[in-house]
C-alpha cells in the first residue's frame, strides 16, 4: 500500500484561510489502511479546522466526503456535486490521488492534507515500513524475496558493506541490515550461490530514469 501521514492541523488549516466553504476528501484504500486519509481521519480533521476556526471567530462550512479511491475517475465522479458546492477541496488522498483530484477539478484550488512517504506494508498494528521504490524491474528473485534498493541505506546490488553489526544496519542501528537478512534467507532457501553473481549496475530507466512513467495495457483498453 502507499504509506502516508497527515499533515499537521495548523499547515492545514493555513491552507485554507482564505475560503469560506471546503470539502474535505478522504480516500477509502490506501490512506485509509494507514490511518491518514479515511472517513475517520476525515471527521476528526474537519472538528479540529471547526474548533479552530471558531476560536479565531472565522465562520467557514466544512463538508465531508470519503470516496473509494482517487486515484479513479469512476470514483472522483462520485465528488463532483460535493466538489461543485465548495471553493477549495483539501484532499486526503496520497499524492496521486491529490493529482487526480487537481487535475479532475482543475478549476479549483486543491490542497493536500497528507505527506506520502513511501510503499509499504504493515508490520504490525500502526507500523508500517517501507518495501519497495517501484524500480520497474523487480529483482527479488536473486535475493531471497528481500528488496536491497529499499531495504539497505546503501540501495548496494553487491552487498553486503561489511559495516553491519548483530545484524543491524551501520546506518541506522534500529533496522536491519537488508543484506544480513538477504544472507540469512538465502542459506535457508539452499541459494546461496546467488550471491557469486556479480549483479551489474542497474538500468534506472525503467524507474522513472527518463521522466514520469506510463503504463499501458493495450489488453485492457477498450
Ligand atoms: S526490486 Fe524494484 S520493484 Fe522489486 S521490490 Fe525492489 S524496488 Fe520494488
Ligand atoms: S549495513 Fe547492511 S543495510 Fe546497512 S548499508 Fe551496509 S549492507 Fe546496507
Amino acid at each position: 500500500m502507499i504509506v502516508g501521514e497527515q499533515k499537521p492541523v495548523k499547515e492545514i488549516k493555513s491552507y485554507l484561510e482564505p475560503y469560506k466553504k471546503v470539502l474535505i476528501l478522504g480516500c477509502g484504500t490506501c490512506v485509509k489502511t494507514c490511518f491518514a486519509g479515511g472517513e475517520e481521519e476525515v471527521c476528526e480533521l474537519a472538528s479540529a479546522l471547526r474548533l479552530a476556526f471558531k476560536q479565531q471567530g472565522k465562520k467557514i462550512e466544512i463538508e465531508e466526503l470519503t470516496i473509494e479511491r482517487q486515484c479513479e475517475d469512476e470514483f472522483i465522479r462520485e465528488s463532483a456535486e460535493a466538489a461543485g458546492r465548495n471553493e477549495a477541496i483539501l484532499t486526503l488522498g496520497c499524492g496521486a490521488g491529490a493529482q487526480s483530484i487537481a487535475r479532475r477539478f482543475s478549476l479549483m484550488p486543491v490542497f493536500p492534507g497528507v505527506n506520502t512517504t513511501f510503499m509499504g506494508t504493515l508490520e504490525s498494528q500502526g507500523v508500517f515500513t517501507e518495501e519497495c521504490s517501484g524500480c520497474g524491474n523487480c529483482e527479488l528473485a536473486y535475493f531471497g524475496g528481500i528488496c536491497p534498493i529499499t531495504r539497505c541505506s546503501k540501495k548496494l546490488m553487491n552487498g553486503p558493506c561489511g559495516g553491519s553489526s548483530d545484524g543491524k544496519c551501520e546506518v541506522n542501528k534500529d533496522i536491519d541490515c537488508a543484506w544480513h537478512l538477504i544472507i540469512e534467507k538465502l542459506k535457508a532457501l539452499g541459494e546461496l550461490e546467488n550471491l557469486n553473481r556479480y549483479v551489474p549496475p542497474k538500468d534506472w530507466r525503467p524507474a522513472s530514469g527518463s521522466g514520469p512513467r506510463k503504463l499501458i495495457r493495450e489488453d485492457q483498453i477498450i
